[in-house]
């Protein structure tokens, strides 16, 4: 194992589960840039303050994983202050909560434009730098039990989400010659700002009362309990780690044992 401090960038890390991994690999070791929107900016600040009073490593930059201009110049600024970069972790998407038949083909696009396009922007510009340092490197994003199985109210959001998983799948064949894997950590019911909103909708167009879209997921759950952050952090830890050398291609669901596959 080398000796150097390795290094991660982590999208859409202001809040919820990327917050959670951006903690986890700062306290892992690893020197972390952390992204999210300029609107998010002051959650973002919030979050690498604390990573900093727990004696971690890391910096900010905002910019939108859509474009690609702002993920080139966030993965340049992140080589100039660290010298390099071991992990990616394209995190950042959005969620969609809608019918189908009310769905917008610009609610579609959007949540193609950041949870497909703002991976293939972040694998690019992360990949381009791993394979000229020649020690390989980790690829890992955002994909969802929503990657493997459609789901009610979430037609644009499954659609991205499998994207992901085909892509994933389809980078960690062409990289594996240059040692970098590539991985999607699944998680299922988490709690953070995303799922709050997803409650929220569903509950206000269902006349139910806030919180029992929550309940209603319960049952199904092995382990019974919906998840925090930290469950998954734990997971992306791992897949960031040099521990997971032989895993690559993969969706590693995180789900308290609801989908197994
Ligand atoms: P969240 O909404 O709480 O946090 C997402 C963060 O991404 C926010 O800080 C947001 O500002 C940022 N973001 C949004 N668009 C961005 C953009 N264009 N560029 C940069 N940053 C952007 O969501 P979360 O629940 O923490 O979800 C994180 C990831 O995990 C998402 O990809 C989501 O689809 C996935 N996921 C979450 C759950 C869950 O239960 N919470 C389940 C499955 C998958």
């Amino acid at each position: 194992m080398s000796t150097e401090v390795r290094t991660a960038i982590v999208t859409g890390a202001a809040q919820g589960i990327g917050r959670g991994i951006a903690q986890r690999l700062a306290q892992d070791g690893l020197a972390v840039t952390l992204n999210d929107i300029p609107g998010n900016r002051e959650a973002l600040e919030r979050t690498a303050a604390e990573i900093g009073r727990e004696g971690g490593t890391c910096r900010t930059s905002t910019g939108d994983v859509s474009v690609p201009a702002d993920v080139d110049r966030m993965a340049a600024e992140h080589i100039a202050a660290y010298g390099g970069i071991d992990v990616m972790v394209a995190n950042a998407g959005i969620a969609v909560t809608a019918h189908f038949v009310d769905t917008t083909a610009e609610e579609l696009d959007r949540a193609l434009a950041i949870n497909v396009r703002g991976v293939f922007n972040c694998y690019k510009a992360a990949s381009r730098q791993m394979i000229e340092q020649g020690r390989g490197g980790r690829l890992i994003a955002a994909g969802s039990v929503s990657a493997h199985k459609g789901g009610e109210w979430q037609c644009a959001y499954v659609a991205s989400k499998f994207a992901v998983r085909g892509f994933n799948q389809t980078v960690a064949l062409e990289l594996a010659q240059y040692g970098i894997t590539a991985n999607i950590y699944s998680p299922g019911i988490i709690k953070t700002p995303m799922w709050d909103e997803l409650d929220e909708i569903v509950t206000t167009q269902e006349g139910k009362p806030r919180g029992s879209q929550w309940d209603k997921m319960l049952p199904f759950i092995a382990l019974g309990r919906t998840g925090v952050p930290e469950d998954v952090a734990r997971v992306v830890s791992f897949l960031a780690s040099e521990d997971s050398a032989y895993v690559t291609g993969q969706s590693i669901v995180v789900d308290g044992g609801v989908y197994m596959v």
